[in-house]
């Protein structure tokens, strides 16, 4: 098979180094290397830096409404060519097509955010703030930002972050994860079709290296990542000592607390859906159920075992398929490990993922499979409740009280997002008022906000003061200044020594 070389995409056009390091991108469903992406060094990233730079003002003076007509051809250019990314995306990350597909139209909303750029950088103007005097606030951009995005959204993740900043007046270096570089370069292409001028938009593949040449770069302005805890706290301080704007969005541990009046058909279609959709590769994944009374606790995992399964396993490409494969062998295998310490530390399992049956027959039978697991009776001290797996396993916790059920989630590490299952519209509100996440589902599994909100979880989930895209992602995205003006109709006051007040 040829393996074909992915570019970098520098001032409007693809880049491909010849002597650089490289690395292996697969297909997840076959194992198989299907591309090598090269990784770029830090020279690599000041060619990126500057061609960002040197587009910058012009772009900056670009007017917003000129900025956002580029966004309207862009998503006229996606849907076009929807079919075609939502199938890269498949390939290189796994997930079944349908879902890969609803990720992209995730993604394309935070477009049609970014098309109401004249809108949302109107300011604000007081009139006769004093006598004679008004005053306005206005919101600039901030020069070249970056984004750095993790490998399980490879299309949505960077739509959170480069149509928003890019209308907001900055230019835009990407670092997608290495993992899954096909689909942003796919995107710098319809950009440029859509009459983005070069420079503004600019992706380069690469590991750390990368991300520190941008992290230190002083010209870069301002950081949007999107990817594990530990690297988002490092991505966080790093930023912040080099005098970086910067929301780093990390992990997570999402529980849905299920309580004894809750729609348990409803709640367990939910569950399958929320725990293994992605094979649990999202970060608002639901990975524990906290389950109130140990009868409705019994019923419900009565009802999921069979369901977990039966889950139809393959290929993203295959139209039946529900769950794909992980993303690489050393997840798959980590993945595995936490499994194992599940069952070590005395959880139940009520349905062991390693022993179902993954495709066979070629050329899968060498993809990177795991079949859903299902842990009953789990334990807040345990390594399988602690730590986020990220892959298709879910934890099942009883409680007695639904007191105990929310004490449980607030005293969790991570905060991104949860759930309530209830008929009693008291108890939810209770809940959304109590709980310290992020973002909350009632009777909704995977609350995620659509793009004219904004996305972000508390705790560990994030670092930074923003959160990412929507009203929030403008925010991030400019500076604010503030003019006070004085025309006054004629001067004669003389010079005034006292700090002014409004009189
Ligand atoms: P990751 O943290 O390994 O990688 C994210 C990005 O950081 C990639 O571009 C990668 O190249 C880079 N990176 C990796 N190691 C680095 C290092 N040592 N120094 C600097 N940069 C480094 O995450 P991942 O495995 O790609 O993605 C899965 C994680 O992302 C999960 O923890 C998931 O919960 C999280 N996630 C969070 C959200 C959210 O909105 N909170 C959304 C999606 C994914």
């Amino acid at each position: 098979m040829d393996i074909q070389t992915i570019s970098h995409w520098v001032n409007g056009q693809a880049i491909t180094l010849k002597d650089g390091r490289i690395a292996d991108v697969f297909n997840p469903a076959t194992g198989m290397v299907t591309a090598h992406v090269p990784l770029a060094s830090p020279q690599d990233i000041d060619t990126a830096v500057e061609a960002a730079s040197t587009a910058w003002p012009k772009w900056a003076a670009t007017t917003p409404l000129r900025r956002s007509r580029v966004m309207f051809k862009f998503k006229a250019l996606l849907e076009q060519h929807a079919d075609e990314i939502a199938k890269l995306i498949s390939l290189e990350h796994g997930k079944v097509l349908a879902d890969a597909a609803a990720e992209f139209q995730r993604g394309l909303e935070n477009v049609e955010f970014a098309c109401g750029a004249p809108q949302f950088l109107k300011g604000e103007f007081s009139e006769n703030v004093g006598t004679d005097v008004d005053s306005y606030s206005m919101r600039q951009p901030l020069g070249v930002v970056a984004g750095i995005t993790p490998f399980n959204f490879p299309a949505m993740v960077p739509m959170w972050m480069f149509p928003l900043a890019i209308v907001c007046g900055n230019t835009f270096v990407l670092k997608p994860s290495e993992r899954v570089p096909s689909a942003s370069v796919r995107l710098a292409e319809l950009l440029k079709e859509a009459g983005l001028p070069d420079g503004v938009f600019n992706v380069v593949h690469g590991d750390k290296v990368a991300v520190d040449a941008l992290l230190t770069h002083p010209k870069v302005k301002a950081i949007s990542f999107v990817g594990s805890t530990p690297i988002a706290k490092y991505i966080h301080a790093t930023a912040n000592a080099n005098h970086k704007r910067v929301q780093a969005l990390g992990g997570a541990k999402n529980h849905m607390l299920i309580m004894p009046d809750a729609d348990l058909d409803m709640a367990t279609d939910a569950l399958m859906g929320a725990a293994y959709g992605a094979a649990g590769e999202r970060c608002m994944a639901i990975s524990v159920a906290v389950v109130v009374g140990d009868k409705v606790a019994d019923e419900l995992v009565k009802r999921l075992a069979p369901k977990v399964k039966n889950i139809m396993i393959a290929d993203g490409l295959n139209t039946k398929a529900e769950m794909g494969p992980l993303i690489t062998a050393q997840h798959r295998d980590k993945v595995r490990d936490y499994i194992e310490s599940g069952v070590e530390q005395g959880a139940s399992i009520a349905v062991d993922g390693r022993e179902l049956s993954t495709p066979k027959a070629e050329p899968f039978k060498n993809g990177f499979f795991l079949a859903g697991t299902l842990f009953d009776h789990v334990k807040p001290n345990m390594k399988i409740y602690c730590e986020e797996i990220f892959g298709p396993v879910l934890c099942v916790v009883r409680v007695k009280t639904y007191r105990e059920g929310v004490d449980l989630i607030n005293s969790h590490e991570y905060g991104n997002g949860t759930a309530i299952f209830t008929k009693d519209g008291g108890t939810a509100r209770a809940f959304v008022n109590e709980i310290e996440i992020g973002m909350v589902g009632v009777n909704a599994p995977i609350p995620v906000p659509m793009a004219f909100h904004s996305f972000g979880g508390w705790k560990s989930s994030i670092f930074g003061d923003h959160a990412i895209y929507g009203p929030e992602g403008v925010r991030f995205y400019t500076r604010i200044k503030t003019v006070t003006q004085r025309w006054p109709n004629n001067v004669r006051s003389g010079a005034e020594f006292v700090m002014p007040t409004m009189k």
